[in-house]
């Protein structure tokens, strides 16, 4: 067992924060602002390869693993959360089901150009009625000769208004299970009649992040976008999230660490009674805490990566990891905020920013309460 990165992943660890230092921090506080993704980050992002960390080079990816990317959320979410999600639902969701389970005709033709940064992906699970009941989904695809017809609607899509492709969910079957009645597709969002996309949904936090209602009024597409078996589209869901819930650990990893080095920066020069704040003892053992729990979180979440690149049983890991970690960013954020007082406050520091994008890591992906289910049921308690 060894806890320490090797010079391989602290060279990607490096590159992922120089670039978060450098190009994302001068844009994070105008994005949350405006509330809109700055277009020409993104490129830069498509160019510099974030978006295809974990993929082979075959298909145009960097070839490199589940590891580096979480260094790279980590990175990326202690300066900009909303950049983090971006990538993470493109990489872990949107490429990770296409990559696992489609053709490899169904790869050439989607899954490369996501991961060579020439496209965005965005996955369409999240429905009005159904949440962390996925089941209970009402979007439907019936088949029309050779072709499948799709109406419903999809909620809290990211990156949706601004993706070429969604790997979209909807039921195929009524008659059965809806574990047994749910098929994967691969939409080409831009180019197919039928697709509405909502204004911005407004949102407390990763207000910059693109989070929108997709409306599908009989989209037609023909069979060969279908992503694994019909009716295996639960099965992919879930296989996907499992793999999602390892970013949004690094996500909240990177939200939490972010906050307290903002913090201690601050308290290093804040005065009160004559002194630095950080030089009483109370904001010393409050920083203590904050970075104990963060190490704790960051070593679970690279736990379940390196399980995921070993081949290993994975999910209940992640769903750990992401437990943890999701509320260890929304307490140290806060304590970051009680840390700098007034100043935490104001919007004229990134702590207020990343105490209100903190929040989300308890909920997407699976809430607090549904991953104490997932881990739950791997402890055979019953
Ligand atoms: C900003 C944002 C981005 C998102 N991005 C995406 C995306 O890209 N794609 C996508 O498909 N979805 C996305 N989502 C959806 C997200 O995954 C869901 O919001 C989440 O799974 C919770 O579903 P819900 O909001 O319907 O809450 P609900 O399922 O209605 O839950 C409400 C509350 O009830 C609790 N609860 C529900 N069922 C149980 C139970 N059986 N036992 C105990 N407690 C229970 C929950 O834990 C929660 O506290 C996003 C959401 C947000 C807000």
């Amino acid at each position: 067992m060894d806890f320490k990165l090797d010079r391989n992943h602290l060279l990607q660890q490096e590159l992922y924060r120089k670039f978060a230092e450098t190009e994302i921090k001068p844009l994070a506080k105008e994005m949350d602002e405006n509330e809109a993704y700055d277009m020409g980050l993104l490129e830069k992002m498509q160019k510099y390869g974030f978006f295809g960390i974990p993929y082979s080079q075959d298909y145009g990816g960097a070839g490199s693993d589940t590891l580096a990317y979480t260094l790279c959320m980590e990175e990326v979410s202690k300066i900009d959360a909303s950049s983090g999600i971006t990538i993470s639902v493109h990489t872990s969701l949107c490429c990770s089901g296409i990559e696992e389970f489609g053709t490899e005709e169904q790869k050439q033709k989607f899954l490369r150009p996501l991961v060579d940064g020439s496209k965005i992906g965005c996955f369409g699970l999240t429905e009005p009625g159904a949440g962390s009941d996925v089941a209970g989904a009402q979007t439907v695809a019936v088949k029309d000769g050779e072709d499948w017809v799709i109406t419903g609607s999809k909620i809290f899509t990211t990156n949706s208004g601004f993706a070429d492709t969604c790997l979209l969910f909807a039921v195929t079957d009524r008659n059965v299970p809806a574990a047994k009645g749910m098929t994967a597709f691969v939409i080409d969002l831009k180019n197919t009649p039928g697709i509405e996309i909502s204004d911005n949904i407004e949102r407390m936090g990763i207000r910059a992040a693109s989070n929108c209602i997709v409306s599908y009024d009989n989209v037609r597409v023909s069979s060969d976008r279908v992503i694994g078996k019909v009716g295996g589209g639960f099965k992919i869901a879930m296989n996907c999230l499992d793999k999602g819930r390892i970013g949004i650990a690094a996500q909240a990893v990177g939200i939490a660490q972010g906050a307290l080095n903002e913090a201690i920066k601050y308290a290093k020069e804040r005065k009160q009674f004559g002194k630095p704040i950080v030089s009483f003892q109370n904001s010393q053992f409050m920083c203590a805490r904050m970075q104990t729990k963060i190490d704790a979180a960051r070593l679970m979440t690279w736990r379940a990566a390196v399980a995921k690149d070993n081949h290993e049983t994975f999910g209940p890991y992640a769903a750990a990891a992401k437990l943890m970690a999701a509320e260890v960013a929304v307490e140290v954020t806060r304590f970051a905020v009680q840390l700098m007082g007034g100043y935490g406050f104001c919007r004229e520091y990134p702590v207020e920013r990343m105490y209100r994008d903190a929040k989300i890591t308890e909920i997407y992906e699976g809430t607090n309460e549904v991953m104490e289910m997932v881990i739950a049921g791997s402890m055979k308690l019953r």
